[in-house]
């Protein structure tokens, strides 16, 4: 009998476990390598549309989901400035159109259902405490070279497939495009996790909101069944220092508090109610937000033996709410992919590309239609009167995205 595969992940975030789950139900053998000494995600919620849901749904999943999440059964968008309505989306409608709910959650809390879903299976070793440094693709097989916590070099690790899951700043994107830095968007986000309880009546809400104004926007929407609520306020900004601001190392050092105060100062124009949510919020968490371009060719997500996934593969702006999502979506492409090794592992090349060949161009497509909705959601002038008259005019059709939410072509 044939031995099974070894798939190499580097980087425990959600795109790796997710990747580490889809590798091991179609047969093979998983190591993640996590820098981290524990997994963990920031205190801050994702939203995920019902293309998302249905995978982790497919994946059995769905329980521990309708346990941790909030399913929101309606979008609705308001004017910043003036707080008038602008559309609504029934998401209460998606089961129904697209097959799985529309959801919100902690991120802490998605991890940690991938996290118990990879946990128990004899099929996946995760390395706690372990930085992936390089790679070393031989056209047979890929080895992986990583370094423990207190600085020792462990013994490198061999594998049929190396999937770099290593996030915005990844490692193994650096060494098999060497592409440069993801660059600067200058938006930054400020991110805040209230309990609902806690607040006044009128800042406590089941709904997703999205509230746009001039340069800036802000989305509210509650996570773990209701009890928090998720704010993330986006402006523009530069990080201090630069863009080696812009690294979650020198982030760490950032004072939270003047940070607020910017925020609130920047938010002067905004209507009341908006005004006092931001008063509302204790402590921010603070972002800066950069991406890459959009995908332009299927061997800037796979080469030889090695592939790339999620952030790493297609960071994006936070604006369609899809990042997670890609990464997720990238992962059940992946298994599927890999589900076609022969016995010798000589398959595996090509079965990577054809994973690139079919995630690549939606990627890219999220990753521009992202990028467009920042500049629609920051609109300012003539662009934000046309942008508020469309939104009420045409509504729900335009914060409908079947091409999106829909079950892909194959
Ligand atoms: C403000 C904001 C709001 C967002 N909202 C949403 C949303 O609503 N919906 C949505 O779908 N997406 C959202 N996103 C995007 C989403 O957070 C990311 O796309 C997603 O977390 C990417 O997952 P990942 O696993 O690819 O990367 P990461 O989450 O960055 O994980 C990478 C992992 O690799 C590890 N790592 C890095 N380097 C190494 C190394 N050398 N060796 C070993 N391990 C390493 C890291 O420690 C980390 O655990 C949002 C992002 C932001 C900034």
């Amino acid at each position: 009998m044939a031995s099974p595969k070894q798939l190499l992940v580097a980087g425990g975030g959600i795109g790796g476990l997710a990747a580490a789950l889809a590798g091991a139900r179609q047969g093979w053998q998983v190591q993640v390598f996590e820098r981290a000494p524990a997994f963990g995600e920031a205190g801050a919620g994702v939203q995920l549309g019902p293309n998302v849901v249905r995978l982790l749904q497919a994946w059995g999943l769905g329980a521990a989901l309708q346990a941790a999440a909030a399913f929101p059964a309606r979008l609705r968008v308001r004017d910043a400035a003036s707080g008038q309505p602008l559309a609504t989306l029934d998401l209460a409608a998606m089961p129904a159109r697209y097959g799985a709910p529309y959801a919100t959650i902690h991120r802490a809390d998605l991890l940690a259902l991938l996290q118990a879903a990879v946990a128990p299976l004899a099929d996946v070793a995760l390395a706690l405490d372990r930085r992936v440094q390089r790679f070393a693709d031989d056209g047979r097989q890929v080895r992986l070279h990583t370094v423990h916590g207190d600085g020792r070099m462990a013994e490198p690790v061999a594998g049929d497939a190396l999937v770099g899951a290593d996030g915005l700043w990844s490692g193994v994107r650096a060494q098999l495009l060497d592409d440069g830095p993801p660059r600067l968007t200058g938006h930054l986000a400020y991110r805040a996790l209230l309990p609902q309880a806690a607040l006044p009546a009128a800042l406590r809400s089941t709904e997703v909101t999205a509230w746009l104004g001039p340069r800036l926007h802000l989305v509210g929407y509650p996570v773990r069944g209701g009890e928090a609520l998720n704010v993330v306020a986006f402006v523009h900004g530069r990080p201090p220092g630069g863009a080696s601001g812009a690294t979650p190392d020198a982030l760490a050092d950032w004072d939270h508090a003047t940070n607020a105060a910017d925020l609130q100062a920047g938010m002067a124009g905004c209507c009341a109610p908006l005004q006092d949510l931001v008063r509302a919020v204790p402590a921010w968490r603070l972002w800066v937000l950069a991406d890459r371009p959009p995908l332009r060719a299927p061997t800037q997500q796979a080469r030889g033996r090695v592939a790339l996934l999620g952030d790493a593969a297609h960071p994006m702006r936070p604006y369609l709410a899809q990042g997670a999502g890609m990464a997720i979506e990238d992962a059940e492409a992946l298994g599927r992919a890999l589900r076609q090794a022969d016995a010798a592992g000589t398959a595996v090349p090509a079965l990577l590309a054809r994973y690139a060949l079919e995630r690549w161009q939606r990627n890219a497509r999220v990753q521009a239609r992202a990028l467009r909705n920042g500049r629609i959601f920051h609109a300012t002038g003539p662009l934000r009167w046309g942008r508020n008259l469309s939104l009420r005019l045409l509504g729900e059709r335009l914060l409908d995205m079947p091409w999106l939410y829909g079950p892909p072509a194959r």
